[in-house]
């Protein structure tokens, strides 16, 4: 079975609408997200006007602050102490990856906890694992909304995840380890990838090399959550990176690429900004 993302997003974004428009009636402005660009990566500059047409498209106002690759970490950390000051803003995230010139970890580090709507922030990281209230890092959140959507049990299921970074492995490790799943963490230095892959019940892959696990990665009858979102070389279209036509018939459930964790990344980043908003003007 398909995990149709995109119409469980769907569904999704129609609810927090309705829950925008009461909410709304209380407060004298709209909810806004900041988004702080930096570069002209493509693939940034698609995934935040997708990001910008869906928060507008359900009343959140969006302002992408955009710095090239010749400005200073300087410029963009007062960006960010002025919008963390400024109760106008529910929410601040950073699109990633940086152009290697910039120190990732230090610019974060300047989002303000409570507007760290994109889990980013090592405080909303380590607050996660602790399983304390915090802003889940969106695509995290919307594997595990899914999850849920579609009933997959996740306790004491072995769940291997494939990649380690900080918007995508560590989180939903965090998160399926709070679900009480039995969690292991694989990436590039990891032997016998295959096998271990092999054991999981629900197998999550997120390492930004298409079509990369195939039949022989996967356990029959499992579900397959591809993170995963690349260009094939070959004919140009966007790929995850589990190979879809070969593992499909083998596993229980798996999401496609795209229309599956991508639109929940998006309506789960829109629901945390909604959930600062409704905090702030309580
Ligand atoms: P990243 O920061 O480059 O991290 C990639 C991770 O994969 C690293 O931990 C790396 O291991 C691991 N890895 C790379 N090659 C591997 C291999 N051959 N075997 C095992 N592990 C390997 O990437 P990211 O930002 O997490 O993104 C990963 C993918 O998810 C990309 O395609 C990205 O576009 C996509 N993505 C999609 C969404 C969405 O909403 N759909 C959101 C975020 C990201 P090391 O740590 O050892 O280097």
């Amino acid at each position: 079975m398909i995990l149709d993302g995109k119409r469980i997003s769907e569904e999704l974004l129609q609810e927090l609408e309705q829950r925008l428009n009461t909410i709304k009636n209380s407060i004298d402005r709209s909810p806004k997200l900041e988004i702080i660009l930096i570069g002209n990566d493509f693939a940034s500059e698609k995934y935040v006007s997708m990001k910008q047409k869906k928060a507008t498209d359900l009343g959140i106002e969006v302002n992408i602050n955009r710095f090239d690759e010749t400005s200073t970490e300087n410029e963009i950390i007062n960006t960010l102490k002025e919008l963390n000051n400024d109760n106008s803003v529910d929410g601040i995230m950073i699109q990633l990856p940086l152009p290697k010139n910039f120190n990732e970890d230090e610019i974060i580090s300047h989002i303000s906890i409570e507007k760290d709507v994109d889990g980013l922030t090592a405080e909303s990281l380590g607050k996660l694992f602790r399983k304390e209230e915090c802003f889940v890092s969106a695509t995290p959140k919307g594997i595990g909304i899914l999850l849920d959507k579609y009933k997959i049990e996740i306790e004491g299921k072995s769940v291997v995840i494939v990649g380690r970074s900080k918007i995508v492995g560590l989180p939903v490790s965090a998160l399926m380890l709070n679900k009480n799943a039995t969690v292991t963490i694989c990436h590039s230095h990891t032997k016998d990838l295959q096998n271990i892959c092999k054991s999981a019940d629900i197998l999550i892959v997120g390492i930004g090399k298409p079509n990369f696990i195939n039949e022989e990665f996967v356990k029959e009858g499992s579900t397959v959550i591809d993170v995963g979102f690349n260009k094939d070389s070959q004919n140009g279209k966007t790929v995850g990176d589990v190979n879809f036509e070969r593992v499909k018939d083998l596993v229980k459930y798996i999401t496609p690429v795209p229309g599956g964790v991508g639109p929940m990344t998006i309506v789960s980043l829109l629901e945390n900004v909604i959930n600062s908003y409704q905090k702030t003007n309580a």
